[in-house]
């Protein structure tokens, strides 16, 4: 396999690539149309190593990076088509903006909530939800290799400047640690920082090993470059340098977490993955890997199954089974929470216990990490068993709590307290939303 260049695959440019031609007229007008309003973004690497064409429109990498007909609904979709063929372009930006904002951008306003303040002024593109660990959002960061057509933080993609959230330098971030010393963990996310340039990430990364932050231990980088862009660890021009300032990181006492996002054990295949996932691990850095059950992507036990013990055999380590959450095109993607145990619980039945370190399936909600343990029957009432895996308030870590049962409920929100028990978050907090997360 040839290392590829970087170059963006839009809505602009599929048509010059041969698979595009390969679609049919009605799915190359879902593209067009859907990727009016959701981003679209994919790459040679994507598209000639990842997606099965002979398997469209099921193959899970095409549903997962390619959009999709049920994402808009029929009427949405109509207007869009109208709005495009018109060449009116302030009508298209209106109808697509209406449609967009329909769509629940920022689920319970990301940007509004768990921003910590600096002398009575919010720290962009920081956000500090649980006590021992603060996201940092790199501004240059604020994109991914590929988008994943679920995503949610999809609003980041579009170009609305309202909808960013980012951090130009670290010097705030810095100064905020120094004053909240209860703070081991550091996590860059995005979009994806590694889709960063070395010596940009590099700007953001070392004022954080300076020996006055002894208290963080670990510096985690959320990324999906290895499943969508390998070549970011191996053979970028910078590749050499990254991996050198990872070891940086571990060089100053610090534990390096990578915190890959995989969704199909297909991403772990490629050659050129596991040379990426070898050299991380040469260097001392940890892998964990995590994703959303999405439906139509990794709807089924075979699926996770193959993707822990795949992900194992290679030396990484099981971490988090994600619920999706409400946000763009959610209706298309969503799997029930009752489906969603299901799925966990007889795949996590057929791994050995090094892939049982997986937690799931875990809605990241407003009052913070729901984990659904299992359903239950108890004094005849059928029951959701839960349980907060990370608290907005740590009172509430680790306690079973009980819901009615409802096999079409899909979040948090959609549940009720069983016997007269109010929800631990609830017994202090009068509302529950969903939003922000890693
Ligand atoms: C998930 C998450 C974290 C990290 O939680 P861990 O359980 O330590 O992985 C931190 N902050 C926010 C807002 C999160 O959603
Ligand atoms: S890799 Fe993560 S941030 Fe990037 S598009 Fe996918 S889900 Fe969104």
């Amino acid at each position: 396999m040839q290392p590829y260049t970087y170059r963006p695959i839009t809505r602009h440019n599929i048509h010059k690539y041969p698979q595009y031609t390969q679609l049919n007229a009605d799915q190359k007008e879902t593209i067009q149309t859907v990727s009016a309003v959701f981003p679209f973004r994919a790459n040679r690497y994507v598209i000639d190593h990842l997606i099965n064409w002979e398997n469209i429109p099921g193959d899970p990498i095409f549903q997962l990076t390619f959009p999709q007909r049920g994402m808009l609904r029929d009427e949405e979709r109509e207007q869009v088509r109208r709005a495009l063929d018109s060449g009116d372009n302030s009508q298209q930006m209106e109808v697509i903006h209406k449609i967009r904002m329909q769509h629940n951008p920022h689920p319970a306003g990301q940007q509004k909530h768990n921003v910590p303040k600096l002398g009575g002024e919010r720290i962009p593109g920081v956000q500090h939800k649980y006590p021992e660990t603060v996201l940092y959002f790199p501004v240059q960061g604020q994109t991914c290799h590929a988008y994943c057509s679920y995503c949610f933080r999809w609003a980041q993609f579009i170009g609305d400047q309202d909808l960013k959230f980012a951090a130009r330098s670290p010097e705030q971030l810095v100064t905020y640690l120094h004053g909240n010393h209860q703070v081991t963990d550091v996590l860059f996310t995005g979009g994806d920082p590694a889709t960063m340039k070395t010596k940009l990430l590099r700007q953001h990364i070392e004022p954080l090993l300076d020996p006055s932050l002894e208290h963080i231990q670990t510096i985690r980088i959320g990324t999906k470059a290895l499943a969508y862009w390998p070549y970011r660890f191996v053979t970028d021009p910078d590749a050499d340098d990254l991996i050198r300032l990872f070891e940086e990181i571990v060089a100053s006492g610090r534990h390096l977490a990578i915190m890959a996002h995989f969704s199909h054990y297909r991403e772990m295949e490629p050659a050129i993955v596991q040379e990426a996932i070898r050299r991380l691990r040469d260097i001392g850095a940890e892998i964990r890997m995590q994703a959303p059950l999405i439906r139509q992507v990794n709807d089924t036990p075979d699926v996770w199954v193959t993707m822990w013990r795949t992900g194992v055999k290679l030396g990484m380590i099981p971490y988090y089974m994600f619920v999706s959450r409400d946000t763009g095109p959610q209706d298309y993607f969503e799997v029930s929470l009752a489906r969603a145990w299901q799925i966990f619980r007889s795949a996590y039945s057929q791994v050995s216990g090094l892939g049982r370190t997986v937690r799931g399936p875990v809605m990241s909600a407003s009052p913070g990490k729901v984990v659904v343990n299992g359903i239950a029957t108890i004094r005849e009432q059928r029951v959701f068993v839960l349980q907060f895996l990370q608290g907005r308030d740590p009172n509430w870590v680790g306690r079973p709590f009980m819901a009615h049962f409802d096999p079409a409920a899909t979040w948090l929100t959609d549940l009720k307290s069983a016997f007269a028990e109010e929800f631990p978050h609830q017994q202090q907090f009068g509302s529950v939303g969903e939003e922000s997360t890693a």
